[in-house]
């Protein structure tokens, strides 16, 4: 207790009293992330407010070998925030300044913990936008996105965040401070490619440059109705092969728009649909006809059942509030449910929905599947009642089911919201023993004690690797 007394002053002078938690009524918040089925409270939580606060935080963690996670506004969906034991929290909350814009270099400079849809509001008086538009943009910082590389709808022509980051300003394991990128191309490594997606388990982020985009001369939006799955499944296959990008490409299937239609931003799609689709096209007003009359044929093509094209700009509003509230619009048709983010190759989605359909059968598990189907990007909404005895632990072994299915068709087990604690050992369906161990010897450069958001990411090594590792052979 008394060590614990020493802790929070010494964090306090660092500070500030106010800006240090570690009552256990002010940690319950901590707890955990987006990802709510693992709780454990932090040690402390800490709010520094420069990048020199962040600094001392973390030198005196360091010196007292206390693991330490960063975190933005808590949002993520796989526990990379979340406490395993005995951590402080360091909270980049108050570190939301919009620092700089350089117009004529079409380049934004921000602190971590400045919010996503911020960014675009700052600059849309002078025609601008920031591409990346995760469905949590009007909470999610930009260092919690740079720490997961997310995506949003709109990332399938644009990009997910790692094609948006210019530079980075960065507080290591040990306290010191440097920069990263800025300059177009440099040689040598590309540390700002390794960092982006790295999970808070390499450096904190502290300042972020990033591309701000010009918006669009036009865009018009296609809503799209199917009584199956395939035939929309086709439908996306066919758009990107006929030489279409569209901005976004996104599904839903029958159970998830059950949800949207009972949550907040309903649109009144017809009863007993089996998909949906929502697709963006924009850029120069010359083309944008164009390519609506081909994705309509396209439409035509694969038995949609009704297409209609968005009248105006509050139309084309409410069609995506629909969608993107899509992950808390399940709470009104289940008490719970755990988001899974898997990756296949697009030609390959009707035969996953196939199976996942199957896995939700056996499991007795309902499955609503919100799609970004255009970058072959699944987030099935796995359904459950945590007030049932043991049905928490069977909707995490349906993610990983869901997921194994993903890694088998050439995929991968996570497109945009990382591995965090949840998926750890999942990491396995990708990669072998020896390349997970190659990348934590990267991590070791960065963070050799582990004390920087330790243990997540990777799994713990088999009991056959430590044997290996042991007589010499890893
Ligand atoms: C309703 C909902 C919809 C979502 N939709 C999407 C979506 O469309 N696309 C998508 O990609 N994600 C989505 N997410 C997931 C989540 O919003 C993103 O992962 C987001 O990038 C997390 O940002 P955050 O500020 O909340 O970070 P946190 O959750 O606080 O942290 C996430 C990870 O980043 C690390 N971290 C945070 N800040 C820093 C920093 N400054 N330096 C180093 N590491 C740091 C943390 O340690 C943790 O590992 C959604 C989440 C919800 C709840």
């Amino acid at each position: 207790m008394q060590a614990q007394d020493a802790l929070i002053r010494e964090l306090a002078v660092i500070v500030g009293t106010g800006s240090v938690l570690y009552r256990e009524e002010d940690l319950i918040s901590y707890e955990c992330d987006g990802y709510v089925i693992h709780k454990q409270p932090p040690r402390a939580v800490v709010f520094p407010a420069t990048t020199e606060e962040v600094s001392q935080v973390v030198k005196l963690l360091h010196r007292r070998k206390i693991p330490f996670i960063p975190r933005g506004a808590g949002t993520g969906l796989s526990g990379g925030a979340a406490p395993l034991g005995g951590e402080v929290i360091i909270s980049l909350v108050k570190m939301k300044k919009l620092l700089h814009v350089d117009w004529e270099n079409r380049l934004a400079v921000v602190q971590p913990g400045f919010v996503n849809l911020k960014l675009t509001n700052s600059v849309a008086s002078k025609g601008y936008y920031y591409a990346p538009d995760p469905s949590s943009q009007y909470a999610c910082t930009i260092g919690g996105n740079v720490a997961e590389n997310a995506g949003g709808a709109h990332c399938l022509k644009y990009g997910v965040t790692t094609n948006h980051v210019l530079g980075m300003e960065l507080v290591l394991a040990n306290g010191e401070i440097v920069e990263i990128g800025g300059v177009p191309d440099a040689p040598g490594y590309d540390l700002m490619g390794l960092l982006t997606g790295s999970e808070g388990t390499l450096a904190i982020v502290t300042k972020i440059t990033v591309r701000i985009l010009k918006n669009p001369e036009d865009k018009k939006t296609v809503l799209a109705y199917f009584d199956s799955v395939e035939d929309a499944s086709h439908a996306v296959s066919d758009i990107i092969a006929i030489g279409i990008v569209p901005a976004a490409l996104e599904m839903m299937d029958k159970t998830a728009i059950e949800g949207v239609e009972a949550g907040n931003y309903p649109v009144g799609h017809p009863p007993g649909l089996q998909a949906l689709l929502l697709i963006e096209v924009d850029g120069i007003s010359a083309g944008i006809e164009d390519q609506i009359e081909e994705i309509l044929k396209v439409c035509k093509q694969r038995n949609v059942i009704q297409v209609k094209v968005a009248e105006n700009e509050q139309e084309r509003a409410q069609w995506w509030a629909n969608r993107k509230t899509a992950f808390p619009a399940m709470g009104a048709i289940s008490p719970d449910y755990l988001v899974q983010d898997g990756v296949i190759p697009r030609s390959r989605l009707p035969e996953v929905l196939e199976k996942v359909e199957e896995i939700s059968k056996r499991s007795g598990l309902r499955i609503a599947n919100v799609f970004h189907a255009g970058d072959g990007n699944l987030h099935p909404l796995i359904l459950f009642d945590a007030r049932k005895p043991g049905e928490t632990e069977l909707a995490a072994r349906v993610g990983s089911e869901v997921l194994k299915v993903c890694a088998d068709v050439g995929g991968s087990i996570t497109g945009e919201h990382g591995v965090g604690i949840e998926k750890q050992e999942e990491m396995r369906f990708i990669f072998t023993e020896e390349e997970i161990q190659a990348q934590t010897q990267i991590r070791s450069v960065f963070n050799p004690e582990n004390l920087l958001n330790p243990d997540k990411l990777f799994p713990k090594p088999s009991r056959c690797a430590e044997v290996r590792k042991a007589v010499g052979h890893l």
